[in-house]
């Protein structure tokens, strides 16, 4: 199926990445299983003349979630990677060699700094980490050598937004590329590539795939840093499995359905935490008591279902346990972007360096699943009274 360019984007997620025509009418793509690829003559086995030569560089499987998110995030092409923490170190290693300087932004996902900190830093790449709300003054921890910047907008755990706009056009005017983290919009919420980033990476892991059964990640380049990153990509060996493709072909053609079901519940979620007396703060973007909502209704079409909240400084790390050991729907597990609802108590002090990871209190991140809102705000009930059972 091929998109026309006035589809709006809850037609392209249905549409994006399908050839029925091509399939014998079927609705979604075959799942090809394969590593060898037959060639019919030595000339086109010499010239590569057909579109598919090693399983490891591709599939029709591969290629229709290529197309579909192409499609999402308004990219040139794709290239998907093992897990969403190899596309972050495939982009960097993409786009980086010794003697270039990297700014790293301060709130990023966790293991996105022990990439930069214990992997590319003994590759001889310099890194600095940087203020998320820094915007337009990037421009001054430009180096000559900087080569890359990264974002993640919302920031990780505690949703910083970032101006991506004024950072693109800081680290162009250096000579830099920017690649973001885009996960939390999933290429739908928002549009990285649109606001000046050079390339998008995703954990697919999160809602593209939707179902807490697969991990992924992907690539999504402008023009200009395609051949580049598709090299390199292939130079690193990355490839992904048939089925795992095909689970998010799946889980994709319900994303539009699925993430406003997770913004309304996480919205609803959000709201009631803010008038509990034992909460101190909530941090979500779409709360107008945000810092940063102003930029979010400029950057953003929406929220997922992710946010955070910190107790009072006065609630004891017994009563949080009471709490969350007994909750009922909401799990305990790290990542997020599937279909349950998830609780996790995080500790950020020791993820930034150049802005505060501690906010007085214990910070609990939220993941709004698909449940029943008012199901959700019972368990959360629940936990508050075992909380304030437990005592000081
Ligand atoms: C989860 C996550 C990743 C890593 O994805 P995995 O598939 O777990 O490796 C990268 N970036 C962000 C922002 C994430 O939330």
């Amino acid at each position: 199926m091929t998109e026309k360019p006035n589809h709006r984007q809850d037609t392209l997620v249905v549409t994006a990445g399908r050839e029925p025509e091509a399939n014998f009418g079927y609705v979604n793509p075959p799942v090809f299983h394969g590593s060898t690829i037959l060639h019919p003559t030595v000339k086109v086995l010499k010239t590569r003349d057909q579109p598919y030569t090693y399983g490891r560089r591709g599939s029709p499987t591969i290629t229709a979630l290529q197309k579909a998110i192409t499609a999402l995030e308004g990219g040139y092409n794709t290239v998907l990677t093992p897990s969403g923490l190899s596309a972050v170190s495939t982009a960097l290693i993409a786009h980086l060699k010794a003697g270039d300087h990297l700014l790293m932004v301060d709130s990023a996902y966790g293991p996105s700094r022990d990439v930069c900190n214990k992997l590319l830093t003994r590759m001889g790449v310099e890194v600095d980490y940087y203020d998320p709300r820094i915007g337009a003054g990037i421009s001054k921890l430009m180096k000559p050598n900087t080569a890359v910047v990264f974002a993640e907008s919302p920031g990780s755990n505690s949703f910083e937004i970032q101006d991506i706009p004024a950072i693109a056009a800081a680290a162009h005017a250096g000579g830099a590329i920017v690649i973001a983290d885009n996960t939390y919009g999933a290429g739908y919420y928002t549009k990285p590539l649109s606001q000046g980033a050079d390339i998008s990476v995703q954990a697919v892991t999160k809602y593209l795939c939707g179902h807490s059964d697969v991990l992924m990640g992907s690539i999504t380049t402008n023009e200009k840093t395609w051949a580049d990153t598709l090299f390199r990509h292939g130079a690193l060996g990355q490839t992904v499995a048939p089925d795992d493709v095909y689970l998010v072909l799946r889980g994709i053609r319900t994303l539009g359905v699925r993430l406003e079901r997770h913004q309304a519940t996480g919205i609803r979620l959000a709201r009631w935490l803010e008038a509990r007396p034992e909460v101190a703060l909530v941090i979500h973007p779409a709360l107008e008591s945000h810092p940063d909502h102003a930029l979010w209704k400029r950057d953003f079409t929406g929220a997922c279902g992710l946010f955070s909240f910190v107790f009072q400084p006065t609630v004891s790390d017994k009563a949080i346990a009471a709490m969350l050991d007994g909750m009922d729907l909401m799990g305990m597990g790290y990542s997020w972007g599937g279909f349950e609802s998830l609780i996790l108590p995080q500790d950020l002090k020791h993820n930034r360096t150049v802005t505060s990871g501690d906010f007085g209190g214990q910070l609990i991140r939220i993941h709004a699943g698909l449940e029943d809102a008012d199901d959700l705000l019972a368990d959360l009930e629940a936990g508050f009274a075992r909380l304030n059972a437990a005592g000081a």
